[in-house]
């Protein structure tokens, strides 16, 4: 066993671990131990399906020291014009250049293939598992632990279904290795995974009759034209968030709230005649609905049970099936929902979302954080932590802590600027951006003043449970 010390011990090298390890090296002289399970920094999408791509733009992800991607837009596809979005190959080769810059400073020692065993009076343990040697590591300052948010896709977690013998089922990765056609496919899971196993499929000259799409519940997904930052986009993404800001100032319940958010394309959905029950702060474009929108055969019956060669057992029944099909699994959750825990607590750091379904800024600020205030309670007090969205009713809760976050950071010094220079924040500065003398743009400031007060003082009134309906 060797024994090392070290300032901060990073335990997990995903997009989460990289973007706290990063303002850690660029904002401090401290020293680094960072371990990880997988062979190359990046995390799960060194698991994920080969043709999946951010649901946001490049512009604001990776880590605040270096860009990701050319900042250019889509120039194929469904999206010509959109900021361009990574693909999965992109981000893994970004996070490994990232890596390199890490090591060169000679403050960050990487150590991959290794499995977090614990801490035992603050000595913590790790072992490697190609050879199972173990270490152990003073930490003179902090452990980061990134792990627990738990991001889950399909390739790593198998279906919680039963899946008959004859029945053939795979993973989502496995869709690019199809040699011959099955007689139709069956797309398990309505998530982001399940959205892009459709559009895959549809892009790839599948007739949409042939797919069968179970959907256990419809999405509330964010409109990604109003996520486009950048002054090109500024009456569109900002114009949105005043949008917001007023429907959440002059909704009466949570019902009218969604209606007037679905109304404004802040939210879409599939299918305007299904009220959906879930939202996970994904993205699509209106091109991307327009093309899954040709899947007629939708299955709205809850979760699957079970898969029998000629039929399905769900929640609420049974649908028929063809032997043919091939079913691609979507189902894994990309983020687990845990329990909102402090972010700093003792000797432990616990990144979670402190902006909505914003991991990466978020790492990146509670790390600025750790640098620059001095006490606990201070550090927890400007991080509130954002849950993890999972019912429609989540996104007034999202938006609520939201405002209340960046009121708050209002008030400690030299942090709006810092907020407004990371490059991870993509829209904190985009009023500054406003060229004197242009009328459209200075009236969209006005009504995003007038707005502020109205929404912070509804806030309330839609959490009655019996306002908001949910
Ligand atoms: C298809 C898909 C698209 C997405 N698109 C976006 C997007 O556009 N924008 C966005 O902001 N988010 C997006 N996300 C959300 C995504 O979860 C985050 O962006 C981010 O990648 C999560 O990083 P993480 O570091 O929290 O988790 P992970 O990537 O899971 O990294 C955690 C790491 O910890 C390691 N680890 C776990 N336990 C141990 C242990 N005991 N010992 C050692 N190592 C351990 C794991 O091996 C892993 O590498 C997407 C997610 C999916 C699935």
């Amino acid at each position: 066993m060797t024994r090392l010390e070290v300032d901060y011990l990073v335990v997990g090298s995903g997009a989460v671990g990289m973007a706290f390890a990063d303002v850690l090296l660029q904002e401090s002289n401290c020293s680094i131990v960072m371990i990880d399970r997988h062979h190359n920094p990046g995390g799960h999408w060194n698991d994920a399906y080969s043709f999946v791509r951010l649901h946001q733009p490049s512009e604001f992800y990776g880590v605040n020291s270096a860009t990701l991607g050319r900042a250019g837009r889509e120039t194929t596809g469904l999206n010509i014009g959109d900021l361009e979005r990574a693909s999965g190959s992109e981000i893994l080769a970004y996070y490994e250049h990232v890596m390199q810059s890490f090591l060169e400073t000679g403050r960050l020692r990487y150590f991959p293939m290794c499995d977090y065993v614990g801490d035992f009076e603050n000595v913590h343990v790790f072992r490697s598992m190609t050879s199972g040697f173990e270490h152990s590591i003073s930490v003179r300052n902090k452990i980061i632990d990134t792990t627990y948010l738990n991001t889950a896709v399909p390739s790593t977690h198998p279906p919680r279904y039963e899946i008959a013998a004859g029945v053939r089922c795979v993973s989502v990765n496995e869709l690019p290795k199809i040699k011959n056609p099955p007689t139709g496919y069956c797309v398990v899971g309505a998530g982001k995974t399940g959205v892009d196993a459709c559009l895959w499929l549809l892009e790839n000259g599948v007739n949409p009759d042939s797919i069968c799409w179970i959907m256990p519940r419809d999405a509330w997904y964010q409109n990604r034209a109003n996520v486009q930052p950048g002054y090109e986009s500024f009456l569109r993404s900002f114009g949105a968030i005043v949008n917001q800001l007023e429907a959440v100032g002059q909704s009466t319940s949570g019902r009218e709230l969604l209606d007037r958010l679905n109304a404004d394309e802040v939210l879409l959905r599939l299918d305007d005649s299904v009220e959906p029950e879930m939202y996970h702060g994904a993205t699509i474009s209106h091109s991307e609905l327009a093309t899954l929108r040709q899947i007629g055969h939708v299955v709205r019956m809850g979760r699957v049970q079970k898969i029998e060669t000629h039929q399905i057992e769900l929640d609420k029944g049974t649908v028929a099936s063809d032997p043919g099909w091939l079913y691609v699994d979507c189902s894994a959750s990309a983020v687990e929902r845990r329990p909102s825990i402090p972010i700093f607590s003792g000797r432990k750091i616990t990144p979670q979302f402190v902006r909505s379904v914003q991991p990466v800024f978020s790492a990146a600020f509670i790390a600025h954080i750790e640098l620059t205030l001095d006490h606990e309670d201070e550090k927890n007090g400007v991080c509130t932590v954002v849950p993890v969205p999972d019912r429609p009713a989540d996104w007034l809760v999202t938006f609520a802590v939201n405002m209340l976050n960046r009121h708050r950071w209002k008030d400690v010094a030299g942090l709006a600027q810092w907020i407004a220079d990371s490059r991870l924040d993509g829209f904190s500065n985009l009023p500054q951006q406003v060229e004197p003398g242009h009328l459209e743009n200075a009236e969209l400031l006005k009504k995003f003043a007038a707005a502020i007060g109205p929404a912070t003082q509804n806030i309330t009134r839609l959490f009655d449970p019996v306002a908001v309906g949910d």
